[in-house]
């Protein structure tokens, strides 16, 4: 059995017909660490408050630990969950010292051991030098490690953080990533993580879900994810991709498309008339004098500095498509140029 379940988790606001979270299965190992992906509305806030207990579902059975925390109308409150909470805009109490706030959450342990874990989580955290200030005598990013030190004193099961990243700035926000999970594993916990933001997502988490409409579209890795999309909205909503219809041919290892033929990383299962396919941009690659399988006109060349992102025409193979393919910044490509590329095929997957 998981550390975590959630079964058949549906929720309804009252008096909406359409609901926040859909008939919701989820298994977390103890240890993993979580994201819950998604645009803005579809039910990520709503999944994490009902873990915390601040929501009862609709319908539906939550497991933290070996206890039933929610099932059938019966409801453990938040404080019995086992779960510590960093909301998004921290809640620090700003009448108190950062040690005080820490402090906060083991009001029913013993003197000498509050003393003790309060200070064991600063140092966890690298705030122990701060513990007498206050939270406007700290940056952003320190306060926001403080949250993560209140959340994580009492040992919780569970650690449920909201959006921790998007009161960050860019370069602040990279940088508390990687403190966020360095922190999260050497306290051996496991954290759940709500955020919009693919990058912060892939960055954190052992495993993604990527939410829509309050349905969960797939659950993966970063890596699977990104590599094998399981419908056309995981595809572009992580990362760029190029969408092409098709046709699978009967050998089922490639298909027939306006482009031409692609070549499919596996062999599948299905066979079917009209299949899509997502091209990861950076699986087209570019070839030198017409050596590639694939030829298209240059419509626009964008620099990141990384590499170049070039929108290519593909009007003369008869159809008006255009993909995005990613070249290297030292490869010098006019707008109105004609290039040939070839599609590396463990870039290429069929898509829902
Ligand atoms: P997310 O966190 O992914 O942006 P939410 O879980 O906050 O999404 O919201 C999911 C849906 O539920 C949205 O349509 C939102 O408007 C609705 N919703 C959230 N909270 C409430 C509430 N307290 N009352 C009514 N509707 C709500
Ligand atoms: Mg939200």
């Amino acid at each position: 059995m998981s550390f975590i379940q959630l079964e058949q988790i549906t929720k309804y606001f009252h008096g909406s017909q359409q609901p926040a979270v859909d008939s919701i299965n989820l298994n977390i190992e103890r240890g993993e660490i979580i994201t819950l992906l998604g645009p803005s509305g579809c039910g990520k806030t709503t999944t994490l408050r009902m873990l915390a207990g601040f929501e009862n579902p609709s319908t539906g059975k939550i497991t933290i630990g070996d206890q039933v925390v929610y099932d059938n109308h019966k409801s453990l409150p938040p404080e019995k969950r086992g779960i510590g909470m960093v909301f998004q805009d921290y809640a620090l109490f700003p009448h108190l010292t950062i040690e005080k706030n820490v402090m906060f959450g083991l009001n029913k342990w013993k003197r000498k051991e509050r003393k003790e874990r309060t200070q064991e989580v600063l140092e966890l955290v690298g705030l122990a030098d701060f513990a007498n200030r206050y939270p406007s005598q700290i940056s952003g990013g320190q306060q926001q490690r403080v949250a993560l030190a209140r959340a994580l004193a009492p040992r919780p099961l569970v650690v449920l953080m909201d959006e921790p990243f998007s009161n960050l700035d860019a370069g602040l926000r990279e940088k508390m990533r990687y403190e966020i999970t360095s922190i999260l594993r050497k306290a051996n916990t496991t954290a759940i993580i709500v955020t919009h933001d693919q990058k912060d997502a892939f960055a954190v988490s052992d495993r993604v879900v990527v939410m829509k409409d309050g349905i969960i579209q797939q659950v993966a890795s970063p890596r699977e994810m990104y590599r094998c999309p399981k419908n056309s909205f995981v595809a572009q909503f992580v990362g760029k991709t190029n969408l092409i219809t098709g046709k699978l041919e009967k050998d089922l290892k490639h298909v027939k498309t306006m482009i031409g033929t692609v070549c499919l990383p596996n062999q599948t299962e299905q066979m079917c008339e009209n299949v899509k396919l997502s091209i990861r941009p950076e699986g087209c690659q570019i070839c030198t004098e017409g050596t590639g399988s694939y030829t298209g006109e240059v419509e626009r060349v964008t620099y990141s500095g990384e590499y170049q992102e070039l929108y290519v025409n593909l009007s003369s193979n008869k159809s008006s498509e255009s993909m995005v393919i990613y070249a290297p910044i030292d490869q010098e490509i006019e707008v109105g140029s004609i290039v040939s590329f070839n599609i590396k095929s463990d870039l290429v997957c069929l898509v829902e």
